[in-house]
C-alpha cells in the first residue's frame, strides 16, 4: 500500500566527527520490512539530545540523517497492515494511508514483554531515530520500523473531555502535537517518577512509611507505637526542578498539573522551586507559570530561581531539611550534585537528562547516609503518550502556540537553514526550534 513517491528528498545530515551539519539530497526511504510505514513529515523538532551527536559526544562515526521528533502523515504501509492483523497492536489493523501520526523518538514494537509492561523505552527492538542505522526525522520522509507499535495515530481520535470542556483533537496544530514525540512525555515521566515513588506516599496518604504504600499482606499491620501522629507540616511536599530548558518546562508544567489535582482531591499542600543558570530560561518559565490557570497549577508556592537563590530558598522553605524530591532535567555532574545537595534524607531524585560524563558525583557512602532513591533513564515515550496528550490538550495556552513569550515552541524554520540553527541552538541562543521540510 503506497502513494507514488518521488525518488529523492531533502534531509539534514550529520557528518562526523563533530559540528558538521549539511542539508543534502538523499533517497526517499522505502518499505524494507512488512511492519514498516513511510511517513511524510510535516514538522521535525530540533532537540537538546541532537546536540550530543552534533558535538561528537555520541561517537557517531558515519553520516546520519538527524532528528528524532516528527509529526506527519502515513504515505506507505507494509504488508503487515491489514484488517485481519489479529493479536497484534491495534494500529496494524486500523492505520490507513493519509492518517496523521506522531512518532516517539525510539522504536517500540508493542509486542515484547517490556512493551507489554509499559517499559517501551527498553523494547527489545528499541532503536533511536537519527543515528546511522535508523535515519531520523529532520527530512521530508522517514521509515518507521515496527510502525504498528511505534506510531501514535491522531486520526482515530476525535475529541477529549475534561470537567465539562470538550476539545476537538483535529484542531490541535502540528507544532503542538510534535511535543508528544519526546519532550512532553519526558517531562510527564520525570514528574510521575517522583509522585509515584513510595517515599512520597506518606505525604500523599497521611500514613507513615511503610504502611503508606503497597504491603504484601491483606491483614492490617500491628500498631506501630513508634511516633506521634503525622502533622500537617509533615505533609507539605517540597519539590525542586533543576534545568528549565524545554523538557524542564514540560516537567514543571506536568508536575504542577498533577500537584494541583492531588491538592484538589486529597488536600495535599506543596511548594515547587524551579532552578536554572540561564536568565532567558528562567524568564520563559515565569511567563509559562503566569499563563497557566489555577486549575493547572493549584495554590502552592512556586518560585523560579538561580542556583544560589534555589539553595537559600530550599533551606528557608524546608527549615534546612531539604526537598522531598528533585526532578533533574540537565544530565550533567553539577546538576546531579545540586540535586543531592537539595534532597532531604529519605528523598527521591528523578533524573531524565542524558548523562555523558562517566562519574556519578557522589559516593556510595553519601547515598547511604541520606537514603536517597534515584530513578535514571529514558522515558518510555510510547507508553506515556495518552497521559502526555491529556496534558497537551488541557494546556494549549502553553503548548498550543509558537513564538510568543509563554509558548514552548520558539519558531518554525526552513529545513535548508538547519546548519545555522544547529549553531544557534548549540550556543543556547534560541529555544525550541522546529523544521518545516516543505518551507521554501
Ligand atoms: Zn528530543
Ligand atoms: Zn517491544
Amino acid at each position: 500500500m503506497a502513494a507514488s513517491l518521488p525518488e529523492t528528498q531533502r534531509a539534514v545530515c550529520f557528518h562526523p566527527p563533530a559540528y558538521d551539519i549539511r542539508v543534502e539530497s538523499v533517497p526517499i526511504p522505502r518499505i524494507v520490512h512488512p511492519d514498516d510505514a513511510i511517513v511524510k513529515i510535516n514538522l521535525a523538532g530540533l532537540c537538546g539530545s541532537d546536540l550530543h551527536i552534533y558535538r561528537g559526544h555520541e561517537g557517531v562515526s558515519e553520516v546520519a540523517i538527524c532528528g528524532h521528533e516528527l509529526v506527519g502523515e502515513v504515505v506507505a504501509l507494509g504488508a503487515s497492515f491489514s484488517a485481519d492483523a489479529i493479536d497484534r497492536p491495534e494500529l496494524y489493523s486500523t492505520l490507513k494511508i493519509g492518517d496523521k501520526v506522531v512518532s516517539p523518538f525510539t522504536v517500540s514494537c508493542g509486542e515484547c514483554q517490556f512493551c507489554r509492561l509499559g517499559a517501551t523505552c527498553r523494547c527489545v527492538h528499541s532503536t533511536l531515530f537519527g543515528i546511522p542505522v535508523l535515519p531520523g526525522g529532520q527530512a521530508q520522509y522517514a521509515r518507521i520500523p515496527k510502525a504498528g507499535g511505534t506510531l501514535y495515530s491522531l486520526s482515530s481520535l476525535q475529541s477529549h473531555s475534561y470537567s465539562g470542556r470538550t476539545i476537538d483533537i483535529s484542531s490541535i496544530t502540528d507544532s503542538s502535537l510534535i511535543l508528544l514525540a519526546d519532550i512532553l512525555p519526558t517531562g510527564v515521566f520525570a514528574a510521575l517518577q517522583v509522585l509515584q515513588h513510595p517515599k512520597l506516599s506518606p505525604m500523599l496518604t497521611g500514613t507513615p512509611y511503610p504502611s503508606s504504600s503497597f504491603l504484601p499482606y491483606s491483614h492490617a499491620p500491628l500498631k506501630a507505637q513508634a511516633s506521634t501522629p503525622l502533622q500537617s507540616s509533615d505533609r507539605l511536599l517540597s519539590i525542586a526542578v533543576i534545568g528549565l530548558g524545554p523538557v524542564g518546562v514540560c516537567a514543571t508544567v506536568a508536575l504542577l498539573d498533577m500537584l494541583a489535582s492531588l491538592a484538589k482531591d486529597r488536600g495535599l499542600r506543596f511548594q515547587v522551586i524551579a532552578i536554572d543558570l540561564v536568565e532567558s530560561r528562567r524568564r520563559k518559565m515565569e511567563a509559562v507559570y503566569a499563563t497557566i490557570d489555577k486549575d493547572g497549577k493549584g495554590s502552592g508556592q512556586f518560585r523560579v530561581a538561580t542556583v544560589d537563590e534555589g539553595v537559600d530558598l530550599v533551606r528557608e522553605w524546608t527549615g534546612g531539611t531539604g526537598c522531598n524530591a528533585i526532578v533533574e532535567v540537565v544530565g550533567n555532574a553539577s546538576a546531579l550534585r545540586l540535586a543531592y545537595q537539595l534532597v532531604r534524607p529519605f528523598g527521591v531524585i528523578s533524573s531524565v537528562g542524558v548523562h555523558q560524563e562517566p562519574p556519578i558525583p557522589f559516593t556510595g557512602r553519601e547515598v547511604y547516609d541520606k537514603n536517597v532513591s534515584f530513578d535514571f533513564g529514558r522515558c518510555p515515550v510510547r507508553a506515556t503518550f495518552p497521559l502526555a496528550l491529556d496534558i497537551l490538550l488541557k494546556r494549549q495556552d502553553v503548548f498550543g502556540g509558537a513564538g510568543k513569550e509563554a509558548d514552548l515552541i520558539d519558531r518554525v524554520v526552513r529545513l535548508d537553514d538547519a546548519p545555522e540553527w544547529y549553531r544557534v541552538f548549540d550556543k543556547g541562543e534560541c529555544g525550541k526550534v522546529l523544521f518545516d521540510p516543505w518551507l521554501r
